[in-house]
């Protein structure tokens, strides 16, 4: 079956003549899904019952079908598992800020890269999810909510760098204002910090956050969480994020998850502002979400304000990530993980 849903308008043009319809026709199609957000091709009102028979028989219309959805009563932040086309599972998050409505979205069926504190990871590695399965997981909560979604953070389950092609794609289409037009500034993608990767984006000259999951001030203490770094050493990847800031003019981001005793000491705070410097950047704190299969507990509330200040004495801009979701929240991955024990 042909995704369309992941063609752009020019590939969408050609596949419509190869099927002996006018370019008008690709316009209507592309529209139904991306600004009307169709499930079915039925909806397609204005395509003909013929044209839609053809279609039906080879082309997919790739929709993301909700097995669960837990909502929080504190806040609105609705956590979804989403089943695939080919029965796999993914998870979405929507939470709602003043500004509007963000979503942040899975970019692969599971994640190879180990990080010890995430229980995305936990299961391996089992496929990348194509751009309109990425796509699906965002207009498939705004039908649900009936509402605009704003913003999109690529920071579920999956490396977004492992998967860039597709996850390229996603963007455009994503962006495109022909679709839902979400603006590329309004754009968040996390990586662990695969850095042949981020030079190649920051050639893409995108306008999007890069934001990278740091969680540790030197080498051998990010080693020992996140074994990527085995394969990438600390400076390579802040190398690489401050000439994807230089090349783009983009402020980074750098994500980092307090784990009590392992990287939360005074010392630490003070490493990592002399590793990461104040230029366009700021320091995103989480204090680490305890996932059961791993014995990391979270640093308390006034070592994370104690760590911040320390960051900040050194003009380093810092946010303390606000926490969604408490009461429904299990740390990512593990809706997923519950669902697969039952199923
Ligand atoms: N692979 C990408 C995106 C997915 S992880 C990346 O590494 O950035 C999204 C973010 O959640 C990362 O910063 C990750 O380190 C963090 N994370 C994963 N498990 C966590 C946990 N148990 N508590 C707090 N943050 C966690």
């Amino acid at each position: 079956m042909t995704d369309i849903k992941s063609m752009n308008i020019d590939e969408l043009t050609e596949y419509m003549d190869s099927l002996g319809e006018k370019p008008f026709r690709a316009k209507q199609l592309y529209e139904w899904m991306h600004v009307h957000l169709a499930r079915d091709y039925d909806e397609m009102t204005n395509l003909s019952k013929t044209l839609r028979g053809r279609l039906k028989e080879e082309a997919s219309l790739t929709t993301l079908k909700p097995v669960d959805i837990q909502i929080s009563k504190e806040d609105g932040t609705r956590k979804y598992l989403f089943a695939l086309p080919d029965g796999n599972m993914v998870e979405s998050v929507l939470m709602r800020y003043e500004h509007g409505i963000s979503v942040c979205i899975s970019s692969q069926v599971g994640c190879k890269m180990g990080c010890r504190f995430c229980a995305s990871t936990i299961d391996g590695f089992l496929r990348n999810l194509a751009p309109s399965e990425m796509l699906d997981q965002i207009y498939a909560i705004s039908r649900d909510v009936n509402e605009r979604v704003s913003n999109v953070v690529v920071m579920g389950t999956g490396e977004p760098l492992d998967n860039y092609d597709n996850l390229l794609r996603f963007i455009r289409l994503i962006t495109d204002d022909n679709g839902l037009n979400i603006s590329q500034r309004n754009i968040t993608v996390s990586t662990c910090g695969l850095v042949p990767r981020i030079y190649d984006l920051a050639e893409e000259k995108l306008a999007i956050t890069l934001a990278l999951s740091l969680h540790a001030p030197t080498q051998a203490k990010r080693e020992q969480i996140m074994p990527v770094a085995r394969t990438y050493n600390i400076e390579e990847v802040v190398d690489a994020m401050k000439h994807y800031r230089d090349v783009t003019g983009r402020r980074i981001t750098y994500e980092y998850t307090l784990i009590a005793g392992v990287n939360d000491s005074d010392e630490d705070a003070e490493k990592l502002s002399g590793l990461i410097g104040s230029k366009l950047s700021h320091v995103n704190l989480i204090p680490v979400n305890p996932i059961r299969e791993r014995s990391y507990d979270s640093t308390t509330d006034k070592g994370v304000l104690r760590f911040k200040k320390k960051l900040e004495k050194n003009a380093i801009n810092v946010t303390i990530r606000r926490e969604m979701g408490r009461d429904i929240d299990g740390a990512c991955g593990q809706l997923r993980r519950r669902h697969m024990k039952e199923g």
